[in-house]
């Protein structure tokens, strides 16, 4: 208690001030004051003795300030409700792209991994055209599954397929083929530079309904297309086998600035009863793909685990 007495006095004295006074120059750098001793005491902890520079707290600053001050000016609202506001946004955010961020988290450390020297990493992968046992569908492509279905990259997100980083790593382009996982009609619209989806009559597990497959990222930044030349955009209801080739893994992204990292994502889609496929952006509109390729990749139940046939 006694350590803690002189800022209390400090404290509580800073706290009357503007009873005492309503000098805005001296009430501004008093407010200052105390700001930037709070900053510099966070950072003492964050730089001083973690060593780690923190860029985070000018977020956390600015997001409670900017709260608090836009909840007053454009709202009217009491300064003390847009205090306690702004106090719940600036630590809410951070928890929200916690929890995220610790979803996806145990994958992202093994896909640098894997990235890094995938040869070194034969046994992560699964092969093109390659069958699990006991599973309807083919494996899509070569490569490792760095990211799986029901995976979280943002608040409020939930990937809606499965991610297959090619054996070529990031720069090899054009070069690890994608066949289709099972007997379909193919079509592509006229504007899909790297996708193709697959009409499948029959779910081979529910077989009273129809499904399709959607294979994407075929394709260079720039949208060079990595599709077989047999399906050209506009094509429609193509019939194709299992296993027969689709195209190659690219990495685009419809932003030539901003390519994905090289890997085809591919998703189960749900039909809308009329005979189209559903919004396959949503991933309520998608299946998990587990049953059908005999992989689990269902992020819960996957947890840290390894996305590979289960040993026979
Ligand atoms: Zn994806």
């Amino acid at each position: 208690m006694r350590r803690h007495a002189a800022a209390l006095v400090v404290f509580g004295a800073a706290a009357l001030a503007p009873l005492a006074t309503r000098d805005a120059y001296f009430l501004d750098s008093l407010v200052l004051i105390l700001m930037w001793g709070a900053l510099s005491a966070a950072w003492n902890v964050a730089g001083g003795y973690a060593g780690q520079v923190s860029l985070g707290h000018s977020a956390f600053f600015g997001l409670g300030a900017y709260a608090a001050a836009l909840l007053a000016t454009r709202w009217e609202l009491s300064p003390w409700i847009g205090l306690a506001a702004g106090m719940a946004a600036a630590a809410l955010l951070p928890v929200a792209f916690f929890v995220s961020s610790r979803i996806v988290s145990p994958r992202l450390p093994r896909l640098r991994q894997f990235l890094s020297n995938p040869g070194a990493h034969a046994d992560w992968q699964i092969g093109a055209g390659e069958r699990c046992r006991g599973a309807p569908f083919l494996q899509p492509t070569d490569g490792y599954i760095g990211f799986v279905w029901g995976d979280s990259f943002r608040p409020g997100y939930a990937h809606q397929g499965i991610d297959i980083f090619g054996p070529t790593g990031p720069d090899g382009l054009g070069q690890t083929p994608v066949v289709a996982a099972y007997d379909g009609y193919l079509t592509r619209l006229p504007e899909w530079r790297s996708a193709v989806i697959l009409r499948h009559p029959r779910d081979p597990l529910q077989p009273g309904r129809q499904i399709w497959t959607y294979y994407t990222h075929m394709a260079d930044p720039e949208g060079r297309s990595f599709i077989e030349p047999a399906f050209p955009p506009g094509t429609t209801e193509k019939f194709v086998r299992a296993g027969t080739q689709i195209g190659y893994q690219g990495n685009y992204s419809a932003d030539p600035s901003s390519p994905t990292g090289m890997h085809l994502h591919f998703s189960i889609v749900s039909d809308d009863g009329q005979g189209r496929f559903r919004n396959e952006l949503e991933i309520r509109n998608t299946l998990d793909p587990s049953p059908y390729l005999g992989i689990e990749v269902n992020a819960d139940r996957l947890g840290d685990g390894l996305a590979v046939c289960p040993r026979e």
